[in-house]
């Protein structure tokens, strides 16, 4: 399958590479929430997050560390949003399986929480009986 991040791994589009290796890429989102916001990708065109095999995970959570404290390092940004949106509901427009690595800034006003819901009497505990796992 071909996506946009296929089409950019061959070259084929142009993008700001900070890291490849044998697994999964880096490079810089083109409308960043703020500047040095990045995307690990993995190399092959896994759709979501159950299609990608645990290595290939613990690979990407792996340079995640490495991207933060390069983010800390040269940014100078107090903190990091790791964003994983995981299908078409929650806001995933590239169906090709990557882990967004934000910079954040204290009082830099980006609201990328989304609005909380409350359980009633009861729910949370039902709610924990069905997830347990
Ligand atoms: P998502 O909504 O989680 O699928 O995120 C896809 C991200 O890819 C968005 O933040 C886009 O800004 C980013 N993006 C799309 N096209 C490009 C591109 N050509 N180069 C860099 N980033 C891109």
């Amino acid at each position: 399958m071909e996506t946009i991040f296929t089409k950019i791994l061959k070259g084929e589009i142009p993008s700001v590479k900070l890291h490849e290796d044998e697994l999964c890429f880096a490079i810089l989102d083109i409308n960043p929430v703020n500047k040095g916001h990045l995307l690990l990708i993995t190399n092959e065109p896994y759709p979501d997050l159950q299609s990608c095999p645990d290595e290939v995970l613990a690979h990407l959570i792996r340079l995640a560390k490495l991207a933060d404290a390069k983010l800390r390092e040269h940014l100078h940004c107090d903190a990091t949003n790791l964003v994983v949106n995981n299908g078409r509901e929650s806001g995933q427009e590239v169906p090709h399986f990557h882990l967004h690595v934000i910079p954040r800034w204290k009082g830099d006003h980006k609201n990328i929480q989304p609005s909380k819901e409350t359980y009633t009497d009861g729910q949370m505990a039902e709610y924990g009986k069905q997830l347990e796992f």
